[in-house]
């Protein structure tokens, strides 16, 4: 996934050493890669994406439920999430190809036609994918926090009750810290001039954020973020600066994280509400920062003393 992980167990279990440990999850995630990557040229994933169209194509189950919450996530967000975007983030220099400068509209509107989660069926008896047209899927969006489920599901199939893992930025907490109480980690913060992170402590969840502060560019004073608004075929450039959601699942959050910085602050808190979804949001207002949450984060943020 072009990026680092980090475990902490509370006591790792007698059989494993470091190594051992290490050795086995490593195994793990390069079958997740051989699975879900696009930098892989036989995954399950490209396979996919050369198959033809018109077909129902048969892919592996995990393929197969990455598929089902992306598309979950896609209908939820109102197409904000869209794991067809992948012609867009080449256009403007966010994929593999160089960016030269900013595209032209017919370049835009022509990518924006080989775009569409919606032409993509899914099968759910047969496990089969069909598109209905020439589309590539790319799942840079929600792989982290799925990855962190499959790693935090296998230590809990071996016992493990208390852990933290984390993927990316992406992270999931299960039991205690070592420290023997609830796990405390800190919400990054983008505002230079106030960079304390925001405690927040957790049971058993996931953790996402999507930040526009990492990976963009600037052309002309405006700043060009790495997630693109599906709708305009542009990439987004309202002022969010941060968003983090907690879910059991952290695919779900990590793709949710996606969908609600297309969305802006106030879709996001008002479709959090709708559905329950602890959400926390950082915007860059113009006298400096401005932090707003959804009813359902308050429990898990920690009493500034
Ligand atoms: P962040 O941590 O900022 O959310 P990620 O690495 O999780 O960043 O996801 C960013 C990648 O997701 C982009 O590089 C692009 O490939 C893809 N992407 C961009 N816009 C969207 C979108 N609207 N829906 C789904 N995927 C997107």
């Amino acid at each position: 996934m072009g990026t680092s992980y980090h475990i902490t167990l509370r006591q790792p279990g007698e059989e494993w050493t470091e190594v051992a440990l290490k050795e086995a999850l490593d195994q793990r995630l390069q079958a997740f890669n051989q699975l879900a990557s696009t930098y892989i040229p036989d995954s399950e994933l490209n396979r996919l994406n050369k198959a033809p169209v018109g077909e129902g194509h048969p892919v592996m189950p995990m393929l197969f439920d990455i598929m089902v919450l992306a598309t979950e996530v896609s209908w939820l967000s109102n197409g904000a999430f869209d794991i067809t975007v992948a012609p867009l983030v080449d256009l403007w220099g966010f994929g593999p190809a160089k960016h030269d400068g900013k595209p032209s509209d017919a370049a835009v509107a022509e990518a924006l036609a080989r775009v569409g989660f919606d032409q993509i069926e899914l099968d759910l008896l047969d496990k089969k994918v069909l598109k209905r047209k020439d589309l590539r899927i790319d799942l840079s969006a929600i792989a982290k926090g799925y990855g962190v489920d499959v790693v935090a599901l296998w230590l809990e199939s071996l016992g493990t009750k208390d852990y933290l893992v984390e993927i990316g930025g992406e992270m999931r907490v299960a039991g205690l810290s070592p420290r023997g109480d609830q796990w405390r980690i800190g919400v990054e913060n983008p505002d230079v001039a106030n960079s304390d992170t925001i405690p927040i402590r957790l049971g058993n969840i996931g953790v996402a954020t999507s930040g526009d502060y990492r990976n963009y560019f600037e052309e002309e004073g405006v700043r060009y973020s790495h997630t693109i608004d599906p709708t305009s075929g542009r990439p987004i450039t309202h002022n969010l600066a941060s968003v983090t959601v907690l879910d059991a699942s952290c695919g779900f959050a990590d793709a949710m994280a996606t969908a609600f910085s297309v969305m802006g602050g106030d879709k996001t808190l008002k479709l959090a509400e709708q559905l329950q979804i602890p959400v926390y949001i950082i915007e860059k207002g113009e006298a400096g920062f401005v932090r707003r949450y959804s009813s359902a984060f308050a429990p898990y943020l920690e009493q500034e003393n």
